[in-house]
């Protein structure tokens, strides 16, 4: 039977990343993906975290060469209350920027540049199945076009399909969010009048007065991405007999994106995606590790799914080398307890968003610098810095820094506490 070191299935980032690693340290690659590249996927924004990833395992050359827009931060909006976020100001310092890309355009450039530094990327192969054994696993795939089946051999398996979830549902391993069910109502428009007194390339996070919130992604193409992200309800009750009628209702109901919109075209109709956030019992076993978005997923609001997808690879394919090289590692401790971390950094900032608590902490004006740059650390995907108590005890840091807040900061959100 065919055989190789590592097979990662799926050439999103995740599988991209890891590859690299992999393939820089002398290891035999294979990926299974079963698009055709380029396709589209969901997760627009990214944060500077991610620059420092692809420049380590040598993809961020090919990335800088595709001109994508630049992100220099977040301008968030409450009705006509703005806060912006700057990559400059971040208490860890590192990049001050990062992209937004078009991911049919973002994940081709990462999975050419695997495959040219020797990555054996096989498109149209779905993986069906995988039985793990002492010395590895052996997985079943079949062509999507001509259904044929196949098998390969690997010493070790990483999971990089994402909203697949291969492997959690093959081992049983998804388990329900702690989080809300939300919806999720997206496309990309021609036509944005991006305002000259701002700067270009910032993503516009507008949260509705009825629960939920906007998003806003300008693309280096003129292109822009629009969604809305709520509870089912607030989507149902929007006005509109259709989800292209409701998405454009909601976008124009908010008076910072009135003028901005007002000429907006769809030239995709809008998709939906429902229930997106998704738990999981455990992220590694003897022979394989799961990555990105086959782990858990929280929920977009801080444009977090892409960084953490390749902080995962980056930090699997140091263990997984290191595992191939028989040297001891402990892949609990070394990956999964490692990347836990910032997801659970994460997730304490998603909930303290939906309760409300981080809105009041975002829109009050006179919040220290120090308060201010620390977050926006975690904001630029800086979530496994340790030196910030925002990342390290985010709980009693966030809770300190509201404690200072005036009575009149703090307003009330729609949707669940
Ligand atoms: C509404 C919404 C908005 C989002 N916005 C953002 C954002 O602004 N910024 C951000 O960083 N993240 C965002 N995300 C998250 C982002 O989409 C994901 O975190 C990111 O795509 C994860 O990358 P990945 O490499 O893990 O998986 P993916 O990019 O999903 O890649 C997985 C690959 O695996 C392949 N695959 C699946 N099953 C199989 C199989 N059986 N065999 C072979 N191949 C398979 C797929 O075809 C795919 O190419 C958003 C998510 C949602 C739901």
């Amino acid at each position: 039977m065919e055989n190789t070191d590592v097979l990662i299935i799926g050439a999103g980032p995740a599988g991209a990343v890891a590859a690299a690693g992999l393939l820089n340290q002398g290891k035999r690659v294979t990926i299974l993906e079963k698009e055709v590249f380029p396709r589209f996927v969901i997760g627009e924004s990214l944060l500077p975290r991610c620059n420092d990833i692809l420049q380590k395992v040598g993809l961020h050359k090919a990335i800088e060469k595709c001109n994508f827009m630049k992100k220099g931060g977040a301008v968030f909006f409450r009705g006509e209350t703005r806060e912006q976020f700057n990559f400059t100001e971040t208490s860890h310092g590192g990049w001050d920027y990062s992209y937004q890309v078009p991911r049919s355009d973002f994940d081709k450039a990462l999975a050419d540049a695997a495959q040219e530094k020797g990555a054996d990327i096989r498109y149209k192969k779905e993986v069906t199945g995988v039985e793990f054994n002492d010395d590895g696993a052996i997985i079943n795939y079949q062509d999507t076009g001509n259904q044929k089946q196949e098998r390969i051999k690997a010493k070790f398996v990483l999971d990089g399909s994402g909203y697949g979830r291969v492997l959690p549902k093959l081992l049983d391993l998804n388990t329900p969010s702690d989080l809300e069910f939300r919806v999720s109502l997206f496309t990309h428009i021609k036509n944005d009048r991006r305002p000259p007194d701002y700067d270009e390339g910032y993503i516009w996070i507008v949260t509705l007065p009825q629960g939920g919130w906007i998003w806003v992604i300008p693309f280096s193409n003129g292109t822009t991405s629009v969604g809305v992200v709520a509870l089912p309800e607030v989507i149902n009750q929007a006005e509109g007999t259709d989800d292209d009628a409701k998405l454009k209702s909601l976008l124009l109901q908010e008076p910072s994106l009135k003028k901005r919109l007002s000429e907006m075209e769809f030239t995709m109709p809008s998709k939906k995606i429902e229930g997106y956030s998704i738990g999981i019992k455990k992220l590694c076993g003897d022979r394989y590790i799961l990555l990105g978005n086959a782990t858990e997923f929280l929920d977009p609001v801080f444009s977090s799914g892409v960084t953490l997808a390749v902080e995962s690879a980056y930090k699997a394919q140091e263990v997984v080398g290191k595992f191939l090289n028989g040297e001891n590692v402990d892949i609990q401790k070394d990956y999964a307890d490692y990347l836990s971390g910032g997801v659970n950094c994460f997730r304490q900032y998603v909930k303290a968003w939906y309760t409300g608590e981080l809105q009041w902490l975002f829109f009050y004006k006179n919040k220290p610098a120090s308060i201010k740059d620390r977050i926006c650390s975690v904001l630029a995907g800086y979530a496994w810095d340790k030196s910030n108590s925002y990342v390290t005890d985010p709980g009693s840091a966030l809770l300190a820094a509201l404690e200072t807040l005036p009575k009149e900061a703090r307003f009330n959100v729609a949707g669940p506490s």
